[in-house]
């Protein structure tokens, strides 16, 4: 037996293992201070889900208790009610005509992130933002397609820095790549695109024959008038590009788990609709979600569900406000947090990224996400996220105030 030895390439610890460990070893040290630490650092909700979501889910749990309206094995692609909510609600009101054959179910983005390379060969050269969620490259290791380690990153890997200096907004390559990954609003950078920024992605993805994919997790956040929710809104992204979507940060599912990939029809590599590849992959790989939490989901379309997910998000919005206002008015420059959960600032005094991290920890018992986690034009940077609760924010924020006017 021989392993897959991409994985030995692969640092073996997550980011966010790593962020948790030094935590651990705080707390650890420092019995005293161990209740007093906030975090501020992992992208995951804290609200609870929204009551219509709750009650869908127990009305479906009773239906699983009689022989009558027992569920077995879920269709592979999503149990039609949820299609349909999610192609009149997500696409169709927005103008996107899509069909629900277009649509894949599944159990979050980040194993669509992640599964989406097996349609894809080898050989194809792969670009990234950078900073970058993880989760993209490690995928691509994994399976062959970064290449080797370097100084510079992976060898087959194309980066696009997103700092300062550029908006936070990639530069188009200038050299033929194959796939893109875009997310916007960008974890960890806060930033969004709007239709004008992405429709050169577009035109550069059809001209080249890549694949963009396109990664809108966090497009519940959006604020901004003329910011895209979906890729779709953007004219020629449905020969280009493959969206994917997630209900755990529009509607808390982080742990019910349930997403969705769009993969238009007119996407085609090769003579071949990459539709009909993802559709055979899942069927394969992937045996559905379940029928309780995808009645849970499609609860969020309904007229109450909406609401009680907007004050949610609302909730978090007023967090990530919170942080950016208190971070600026002490001196920080700081990104993102108008359409996104998370805040991105500039580590003051030219500040390592981790050298900051220890800081907040040790000084402050406040937990963030040093930028350089996410790639090396992270470095300088820091991500802080508008997930904890109202009065941990505004106590974390006082702390930080206070440690920086001294
Ligand atoms: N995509 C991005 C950019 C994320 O930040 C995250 C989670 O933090 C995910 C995908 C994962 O989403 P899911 O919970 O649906 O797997």
């Amino acid at each position: 037996m021989q392993i897959n030895k991409n994985f030995q390439k692969i640092e073996s610890s997550y980011l966010f293992s790593g962020i948790a460990k030094k935590v651990r070893e705080y707390k650890a040290a420092n019995p005293d201070k161990a209740n007093s630490v906030i975090s501020l650092g992992i992208g995951d909700v804290t609200r609870p889900l929204a009551p219509a979501c709750i009650e869908a889910m127990h009305k479906a749990a009773d239906e699983m208790a009689n022989a009558e309206t027992f569920r077995g094995y879920p269709p592979e692609y999503g149990q039609d009610f949820l299609l349909e909510a999610i192609l009149q609600n997500d696409y169709l009101a927005r103008g996107i005509a899509l069909d629900k054959s277009e649509i894949f179910v599944s159990d979050g983005a980040k194993s669509d992130c992640g599964n989406i390379g097996d349609i894809f060969s080898n050989d194809n050269v792969v670009a990234v933002c950078d900073p970058v969620y993880p989760v993209y490259v490690d995928t691509n290791v994994m399976s062959g397609r970064a290449g080797d380690k370097t100084e510079n990153g992976w060898s087959n890997i194309v980066y696009m820095p997103c700092t300062a200096e550029n908006g936070f907004l990639p530069q188009i390559p200038d050299c033929h790549v194959d796939i893109i990954y875009l997310c916007f609003p960008n974890n960890p950078t806060g930033m969004a695109a709007t239709k004008e920024q992405l429709k050169p992605w577009v035109d550069y993805a059809n001209r080249e024959g890549a694949v963009i994919l396109f990664d809108s997790a966090y497009e519940a956040f959006i604020t901004t008038p003329g910011v895209p929710h979906s890729i779709y809104e953007v004219e020629g992204a449905k020969t280009c590009a493959i969206e994917f979507r997630s209900f755990s940060k529009t509607a808390g599912f982080t742990g019910v788990r349930c997403g969705y990939t769009v993969v238009p029809h007119d996407l085609k590599a090769d003579g071949v609709e990459l539709n009909a590849m993802w559709a055979r992959r899942q069927a394969t790989k992937f045996n559905g979600v379940s029928y309780i939490t995808q009645r849970a989901a499609e609860a969020c379309y309904s007229s109450q569900g909406k609401q009680q997910i907007r004050e949610t998000i609302a909730y978090y919005q007023r967090n990530a406000k919170t942080i950016y206002e208190g971070l600026k008015a002490c001196g920080f420059t700081v990104y993102g947090a108008v359409d996104s959960p998370y805040v991105w600032l500039k580590t003051p005094n030219g500040m390592g990224s981790w050298e900051f991290f220890d800081l907040l920890l040790e000084k402050m018992q406040v937990v963030g996400t040093p930028g350089e986690g996410f790639g090396p034009s992270g470095e300088g940077y820091f991500r802080l996220t508008a997930f904890g609760s109202a009065e941990n924010t505004e106590k974390a924020v006082e702390r930080i105030k206070a440690y920086f006017a001294k």
